[in-house]
């Protein structure tokens, strides 16, 4: 082959200061897209080889390996995939690259203010030129008489091809790391990135630094030189007089750096709960065990796996933090994209892989992009379905996980309607006595305890006199519209609450718990979709059930007494007060707030600690 020189196509000398500035704080993602380019060109092989084009040798082992050389500040990615030949050199790298990389820049070049717009999804293979001033290639094709090609491009606007000299199957790039990015070179840095980005790539991937001395095993001693001569490892073995081998020098064998096949990729009825749980301490260092998962394995209409775990949490609202790592074909794209995965998943920790989805766009793009909805939709139903399944068949560990998983549900309303929608009819309260209840429940129980009262007062007064019925009847449909809502009382704090409490159980009246942060929002959206629900802390104006009838005369002194001074101390001459007695004759005093005025405050609060709106 004569040697080739050339120029790079328009504009190539205006994309690198742009790739550089947009990947700026994801420089490491060149290791990603040169790693995915050696597993890309190994899938391409054994696609070959099994359509019967291909034929490999039979001791034929797949891997990728990335050498680092800190004292020539060098990166090499080697792989035994399909390689190329000169002329898909010319194709790949020099035209259709360079021409993507145009389309790229003409795409975005009005959108420099866009903050970390291609962000997580980089670029190919010219995301190398990021961290190096000169990256070469060397590769030899799989088929049959292909001659090695050597490319090298300094700075990435002008390349030179020649002859190579590569013998083996396989391409293997070598990038001459600039000042700005010798730390890729350090053997800890390069490692972390890969563990980062490539631990389940589909792929075995060795690491080694060329500069470190071989590493080799403790000496081992054994008594039986047969089981000696099996092990392939040791080398340079000395047996001893008495039949014993004692190991002179055993290179370590080296192990891949990755796990080629994560649990997620299993079917679901071969995987074991250690096998889930360990799958979880070891992505998400999470010692406390997880509460229950969901594993997703859909091939139809998208391909879609991935194991969504409910973490056990405490009631604080600020531990609420999940994890959703995003994989595309086993490799890692990015933690929490909001615009695939639905907001309120991301407080659970899960991994998600769907080859499907079109990452080489911009954020925006996926953000309106109706395949991309599918895919969240889909996620959101897996969880609602296992959750109102789990309510059906497994009450029991449903009203365990309860408080655990709550806020999640909780959140998950607020933001979506759709799982809203699905699971309005599993949200369970906890009550006075710590029994789990729905709302109707409550509503069921409270309307039995009223009719049982109304039974007997009926009883005494249908003895006393029989006129005031008609009265009463006609007083009651002015406050008909208020009276068909449902009031439902609840505590926020058991502690502070407990006087309140002790009164309520006294009258047989029960009250909801509901203490988390979450909570006042979320009885806002409940009331505005259920408009027969009234909810009324059970400190708020709690007259109707406590009020001893027919006091107000009496008490009309003590009224403008103690509004004087409220108005006085509070400095507010138009506070209303009221001023009633009350049944239960064990409390001395009691101050009620406003639910209304209260309710917005927390809900201010919560806005703002969680930026909801
Ligand atoms: P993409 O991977 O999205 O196609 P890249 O810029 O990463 O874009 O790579 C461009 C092309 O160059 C690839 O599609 C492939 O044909 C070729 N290529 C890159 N790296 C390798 C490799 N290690 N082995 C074989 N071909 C490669
Ligand atoms: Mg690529």
């Amino acid at each position: 082959m004569n040697k080739e020189h050339g120029s790079l196509s328009i504009n190539s000398e205006n994309i690198f200061p742009i790739i550089k500035k947009w990947l700026y704080s994801d420089h490491d993602i060149f290791i990603r897209e040169l790693i995915s380019n050696g597993s890309d060109a190994i899938t391409k092989l054994k696609k070959l080889e099994l359509m019967g084009e291909a034929t490999l040798p039979d001791d034929n082992k797949f891997r990728i390996d990335v050498i680092v050389n800190p004292e020539e500040k060098t990166l090499k990615f080697i792989d035994n995939g399909v390689g190329m030949t000169a002329d898909e050199v010319k194709e790949y790298i020099n035209q259709i690259a360079f021409s993507g990389a145009t389309d790229f820049l003409n795409k975005y070049k009005d959108k420099a203010n866009e903050d970390q717009i291609i962000g997580h999804f980089g670029l190919g293979f010219y995301s190398a030129f990021m961290v190096a001033d000169k990256v070469t290639i060397d590769t030899l094709s799989w088929q049959e008489g292909a001659e090695s090609v050597h490319w090298e491009s300094e700075g990435g606007t002008e390349f030179t091809m020649t002859q190579g000299t590569r013998d083996t199957r396989g391409t293997e790039i070598t990038l001459y790391l600039n000042e700005e990015s010798y730390e890729f070179s350090n053997e800890y840095r390069a490692k972390e990135v890969i563990n980062k980005y490539c631990s389940f790539m589909p792929v075995e991937i060795y690491f080694k630094n060329a500069n470190a001395p071989e590493e080799f095993e403790e000496s081992v001693e054994t008594t039986d030189p047969e089981e000696n001569a099996a092990d392939d490892n040791i080398i340079d073995a000395e047996v001893k007089e008495d039949g014993t081998a004692v190991d002179k020098k055993v290179p370590k064998q080296p192990e891949p750096i990755n796990n080629t096949t994560p649990l997620w990729m299993k079917h679901p009825n071969d995987c074991t709960e250690e096998e889930y749980k360990e799958f979880y301490r070891n992505v998400f260092h999470d010692y406390k065990e997880p509460l229950f998962w969901i594993h997703l394995n859909m091939d139809y209409p998208f391909n879609l796996k991935g194991i969504l775990y409910f973490p056990k949490i405490n009631t604080e609202y600020d531990s609420l933090e999940g994890t959703i790592k995003l994989y595309c074909n086993q490799v890692f794209i990015a933690d929490n994209i909001k615009e695939v995965i639905p907001e309120f998943l991301m407080l659970l920790k899960g991994t998600i892989d769907c080859p499907d989805l079109p990452l080489n766009v911009s954020r925006s793009a996926l953000q309106n992009d109706g395949f991309v909805k599918k895919i969240s939709d889909y996620i959101t139903k897996k969880v609602a379905d296992k959750l109102s399944g789990m309510y059906k068949l497994e009450k029991e560990s449903y009203e365990n996980f309860w408080d655990d998983i709550s806020p999640f549900i909780k959140f998950g309303c607020l933001k979506d309607d759709k799982f809203r929608e699905k699971m309005k009819d599993f949200i369970i309260f906890k009550n006075l006595e710590g029994k789990y209840i729905t709302l109707p429940e409550y509503v069921k129980a409270s309307e039995k305890a009223d009719t049982d009262e109304t039974a007997e007062e009926n009883a005494a007064q249908d003895k006393a006199e029989d006129t005031s019925s008609k009265e009463k009847s006609e007083e009651a449909s002015d406050k008909k519209e208020d009276e068909e809502k449902h009031v439902i009382y609840y505590v926020t704090n058991e502690q502070q609450q407990s006087q309140y409490i002790n009164m309520f159980k006294e009258e047989g009246i029960d009250a909801l718990i509901l203490t988390h942060n979450i909570d006042q929002p979320f009885i806002t959206q409940l009331e505005q979709h259920e408009r027969s629900y009234r909810f009324q802390r059970i400190d708020a104006d709690i007259t109707d059930s406590f009020k001893e009838d027919n006091d107000e005369e009496g008490l009309k002194a003590q009224h403008d007494k103690l509004s004087e001074l409220f108005r006085k101390v509070l400095n507010n001459d138009k506070l209303e007060v009221k001023v009633m007695k009350l049944k239960n004759d064990k409390v001395s005093s009691m101050i009620t707030l406003s639910e209304e005025g209260r309710r917005m405050q927390e809900m201010m609060k919560m806005y703002n600690m969680y930026g909801m709106n």
